[in-house]
Formats: C-alpha cells, sequence, structure tokens
C-alpha cells in the first residue's frame, strides 16, 4: 500500500495553490465560553463548491496523466464529492461522468450539471452505482475518482489543516469530523507535523459510530447505512487507506447526536454569521458540548462545508 506522508500534503498544497481558496479561520467569544477553551474554527464552507471536497478532488485530477486526463474522470456520489470532482474536472478542461441517484436533492443536481459535468441517473433503491461507475470506467477508460480512499484524495484533504496550523500555531488538540476518514486522515498527517503532541479527535454522529467502533477495536466495522442529519457521514465504513493512517495519527473518536447538530447550526447562523451543513457541524458540536475536556486549551475546529438546503433550514 502507498505511504501517504506530509510530503504529499506539501505537494498537494502546491497544486492548489492559487486554486483552492485558502478558507478563513475563525473566532468567537461566545463559542469560547460554550467551550472553555480558545478555538479556531477553520471554515471550508467557504470553499469552492462549498466543501473540502474541492481540495481532494482537484488534487487527484490534477495528477492524471495525458490519457487518463482525455477520458476524464468518474464518481459517484449524491453528495459534495460530485461537486468538487465535477468543477475540478471543468477547471482542468476534462470530461467528468457523476453517477448520482434519482432521488439526489434537485439542487445538487443542477450544481453539478452548471459545472458541465454529464450525470448518469440510477435507482438507488434497484441498482448499485458501483457497477454501473465501473462499467463506465471499463467502456470509456474513465477514471474512477473515489470521494476518500485514495492516497491523492487525502494528502488533497490535508491542506486544511496544514493552513490552519500556519495560521495559528501549535494547537493542544484538532477536532475533525469523520465520514469514510479521508479528511480526517490527511488532517491528522499534517498536525504530526506541523504541531507534534497535538492530540486529533474525530467526531462521528451517534447513530453512525463506526469509526469508532473500528478505532477502538482494532479493525475495520461496517455498519447498515445511518439514519442521520449529518448526510455526509453516512458511511458504512472507513477506508483500507484511511484506517491505517487514522490507527497511528488519530487520539480517539467521539460521537454526537442529531439533535446537538441542529443546535450547532442554528449557533453558526445566529451567533456566528456563518451557514453550516450538519456533517459540517460535527466536530464543533463535540466541543461546545464539552464531549472531551478541552478547558483552558487551543483548540483547532474544522467545519467542513456549507452545502445546506435552504428549504429544509427554515424549518
Ligand atoms: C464528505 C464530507 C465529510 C466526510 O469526509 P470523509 O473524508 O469522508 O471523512 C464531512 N463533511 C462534509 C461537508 C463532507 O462533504
Amino acid at each position: 500500500m502507498t505511504p501517504i506522508n506530509f510530503s504529499n500534503v506539501a505537494a498537494a498544497a502546491q497544486a492548489l495553490q492559487g486554486i483552492a481558496r485558502r478558507t478563513p479561520v475563525l473566532t468567537s467569544r461566545q463559542a469560547d465560553e460554550a467551550s472553555g477553551a480558545r478555538l479556531y474554527f477553520k471554515c471550508e464552507n467557504f470553499q469552492r463548491a462549498g466543501a473540502f471536497k474541492f481540495r481532494g478532488a482537484y488534487n487527484a485530477l490534477s495528477r492524471f496523466d495525458a490519457g487518463q486526463r482525455r477520458h476524464g474522470a468518474v464518481a459517484f456520489s449524491s453528495g459534495n464529492h460530485a461537486q468538487a470532482v465535477a468543477l475540478a474536472a471543468k477547471m482542468l478542461g476534462m470530461p467528468a461522468v457523476i453517477v448520482m441517484p434519482d432521488d439526489a436533492a434537485p439542487a445538487k443536481l443542477a450544481a453539478t450539471q452548471e459545472y458541465g459535468a454529464e450525470i448518469v441517473r440510477y435507482d438507488r433503491y434497484a441498482e448499485d452505482r458501483t457497477a454501473i461507475a465501473q462499467r463506465l470506467v471499463s467502456e470509456r477508460g474513465a477514471t474512477l475518482v473515489p470521494p476518500f480512499d485514495h492516497p491523492d484524495v487525502i494528502a488533497g484533504q490535508g491542506t486544511v489543516a496544514k493552513e490552519l496550523f500556519e495560521e495559528t500555531g501549535p494547537l493542544d488538540y484538532l477536532f475533525v469530523c469523520v465520514g469514510g476518514g479521508g479528511l480526517l486522515a490527511g488532517c491528522a498527517i499534517s498536525a504530526a507535523e506541523l504541531s507534534p503532541g497535538c492530540k486529533v479527535i474525530g467526531v462521528e454522529p451517534e447513530a453512525g459510530n463506526d469509526a469508532q467502533q473500528s478505532l477502538r477495536s482494532g479493525a475495520i466495522v461496517r455498519i447498515p447505512v445511518p439514519q442521520t442529519i449529518a448526510d455526509g457521514a453516512q458511511t458504512p465504513a472507513v477506508g483500507e487507506f484511511t484506517f491505517p493512517i487514522m490507527q497511528r495519527l488519530v487520539s480517539d473518536i467521539v460521537t454526537v447526536s442529531d439533535d446537538q447538530l441542529r443546535a450547532q447550526m442554528r449557533f453558526f447562523a445566529e451567533r456566528m454569521k456563518v451557514v453550516v451543513e450538519p456533517t459540517g457541524c460535527l466536530a464543533a458540536a463535540a466541543v461546545m458540548n464539552r464531549v472531551v475536556d478541552v478547558r483552558g486549551l487551543r483548540v483547532g475546529v474544522v467545519v467542513s462545508g456549507g452545502n445546506v438546503d435552504i428549504a429544509r433550514l427554515g424549518g
């Protein structure tokens, strides 16, 4: 298995220079009071296409060789990875096919289409998206870009924490949400290099704590697709690449409830004037609810994305 280390993250940062947004690090006196710590929010809700996924997608596509560029990229996703691959392909001038379910949010379908990607739709209850994507790979020679379990994707996501530490200096803790673990693994690699001694904590929805079970048991645990409003973390298992990195560099994984996520979304909107999607609230909710005691410490909190369905936010 290809080892991934900080030099890969540094190379990804080079590839993303002037391409990905260097997102702001926000602070909030009210958030500090609630948590008892000094919090630094790295706000990837302001990233291109609304989430950190653009970093990994662009880094992976930018490393395609000439043949791969000609035949383009394939991705399957109903969420932020689809839009990230579509946008990255457009910027790099290559074709992209995105396999999306029939019942994907209309806003997400529209955004993916606007980026110029071809969309292949499927019935998520009757068809297997992996098989459809594999068919596109073999018929067209296109390259599959997985949402988290790929070294170039992990290295791209690691630039989030690299930028954070460059701005804040060393921190005591870093909290990162976990779906398949691409963001967490990448950020843990940056933390180990730029802030040795910083404890890295993953945060999952209570209803889908497969990563927590995996880390605690020492083997990848697979669960049924969890029911949670954190749709970016509805992954049944972490990855073959991401898990060993988590085992080596992540101190623990904790969980928060959907109610805590709703309260956190409201806090971000009302108090900090930022729109954060439910999955993007995971890390912040853990800290603000004092799931880990971080009183008096300097704590980084990754805010992973801001793609909320406004119709739902109003409710
Ligand atoms: C994909 C996604 C996640 C989870 O990322 P992984 O790399 O799969 O762990 C978290 N938040 C948002 C907004 C996402 O789009």
